[in-house]
């Protein structure tokens, strides 16, 4: 019998094991995960009688493999359909968000306006029509350089923690509003465009009880067909022999250690972690040094009880300014009502960091504190309407696409690919700033391509990685 050990159980790995069992009902699958529930990002929070997912998680595909299996994972009575509301705070003002030419000319005047417009209309003009070499580029080139100093260059490095013109134009075409960037622009400054913008901009899908019943709905399947999910286990590192990857390590929360053996190992944990496992075996500093490079921006949510039913109408409200030290709250209730009690409500404010600075070495509290100055400054709330505070902090939220980061992952994907029996994938396992459709479909692809090729599957995996890099995010 072969053994296969998938490392993570977010929705790739679940994925993977689900798709493996169809094709090979009788493999051992094991699905070894360190949290004490199947998810990963895909989890849903419960503090208390409120809910809320680790940022709110659309369902939203483009790719008719999952659209097909979407309603088999989640029900029609699961389904929400939810409005989407969104709002800027910019000078002391909410925008409605994308902005309206008319509430700009309102609040800023015509002067601004005039200049903003000739700004985007210059930038279309004069740009060379070469490819935009960082996000920077890619963003003056769409919107013009008074909006881009304006708003896109302060939210961008408040988000990214780093400087636009040092983050991958990459980012730009992973990340577009339903249409693509050009529209977006378009968006802004066409009233055309705003009446007629598709339905991705104006509601979304959202899964009744937030995003884990979706997991739930996937764990379900593996169970079912025979595979089993470990959870508390974390895998600590892999022992390869002959050139292979022969067993598992596992460290249990019962502060017990074990190894399994391992014919085929899927990873979906972090590739730089992965990758730093099997230096001592095959060591490389070539790649050590591109792994060590790779960098994740870590997210810290802060939850606050709200002693009233809602704190804003709003599904998104965006904090560009650097006055505040989250860049963007969100309300689960107005996602799914069922999501806090009647009469309170608890809205979700994200604030990003690099893991090595500050605000991560912060203390929650001292986090938390600093979130509610913020928002009774912003006019949000008052202070007395405040009750708990909730933190949550997730290390490897986003993989931090800068310049050199493709270079970096080709040599950390080089390396891998010497380890004939070990496949890495997913947003965590290819470091690929993606969404969950995206994740479930590199975890389906990297069990049909072990499936295939049994113990041998690297070479034909990172040789058609590109099969991936059509992903995007239409936000
Ligand atoms: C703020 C935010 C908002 C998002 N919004 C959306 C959205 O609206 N719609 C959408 O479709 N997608 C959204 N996404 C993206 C989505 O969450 C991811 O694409 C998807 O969940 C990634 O799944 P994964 O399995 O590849 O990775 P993960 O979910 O990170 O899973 C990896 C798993 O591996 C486990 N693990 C790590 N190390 C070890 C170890 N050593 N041993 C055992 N287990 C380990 C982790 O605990 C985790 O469970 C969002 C992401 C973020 C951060």
């Amino acid at each position: 019998m072969t053994r296969v050990a998938i490392l993570g159980a977010g929705v790739t790995g679940l994925g993977a094991a689900w798709r493996l069992l169809e094709i090979h009902p009788g493999w051992e699958v094991t699905v070894f995960e360190q949290g004490d529930r199947p998810g990963g990002l895909a989890l849903t929070w419960h503090e208390g009688e409120f809910a809320a997912d680790l940022g709110p998680h659309r369902i939203y595909t483009e790719l008719p493999e999952i659209e097909a299996l979407l309603p088999g994972l989640i029900s029609r009575e699961q389904t929400l359909i939810v409005p989407r509301v969104s709002q800027l705070l910019l000078e002391g003002h909410f925008y409605t968000y994308p902005v309206k030419p008319a509430e700009l000319l309102r609040h800023a005047g015509p002067v601004r306006l005039a200049g903003l417009a000739a700004s985007a209309m210059a930038a279309k003009l004069r740009w060379p029509g070469g490819k935009p070499r960082n996000f920077g580029e890619a963003m003056i080139a769409a919107f013009g350089r008074a909006t881009y100093d304006l708003l896109l260059e302060p939210y961008a490095r408040k988000v990214w923690k780093t400087p636009p013109r040092e983050v991958s134009s990459e980012i730009a075409r992973v990340r577009v509003s339903a249409g693509g960037i050009g529209q977006m622009a378009r968006r802004v400054f066409n009233r055309k465009e705003q009446h007629g913008s598709p339905s991705a901009l104006n509601q979304f899908t959202y899964a009744r009880g937030g995003v884990e019943e979706l997991v739930k709905s996937l764990a379900t399947r593996v169970r079912r067909a025979g595979g089993r999910i470990m959870t508390s286990t974390r895998a600590s590192g892999l022992i390869v022999a002959g050139g292979r990857v022969t067993q598992v390590r596992l460290s249990h929360s019962s502060e017990s250690s074990s190894t399994i053996d391992a014919d085929i190992v899927i990873s979906t944990i972090p590739l730089t972690e992965l990758a730093d496992w099997l230096q001592p075996f095959i060591p490389d500093s070539e790649s050590a040094q591109a792994a060590h490079d790779l960098a994740h921006i870590g997210l810290i949510l802060v939850g606050l009880e709200i002693r009233r039913r809602q704190f804003s109408p709003n599904s998104w409200i965006y904090f560009p300014e650097e006055n505040y030290i989250f860049n963007r709250a969100y309300e689960p209730r107005n996602f799914d009502e069922s999501m806090a009690p009647p009469g309170r409500t608890m809205p979700i404010f994200e604030v990003t960091s690099r893991l090595n600075d500050a605000p991560w070495s912060r203390a929650d509290a001292d986090i938390a504190e600093n979130v509610k100055t913020g928002i009774v400054a912003a006019g949000l709330v008052n202070r007395d309407e405040i009750g708990q505070a909730f933190v949550r902090r997730i290390p490897h939220a986003y993989p931090l696409y800068t310049t050199r980061y493709r270079e970096r992952l080709t040599t950390v994907c080089r390396y891998l690919r010497r380890f004939p029996n070990l496949v890495s994938t997913g947003r965590q396992g290819l470091f690929n700033h993606n969404n969950m459709d995206h994740s479930i479909l590199m975890g389906l692809r990297a069990a049909e391509c072990a499936a295939a090729n049994l113990g041998n599957a690297a070479q034909p995996w990172y040789d058609n990685l590109g099969q991936f890099s059509h992903f995007r995010i239409v936000d």
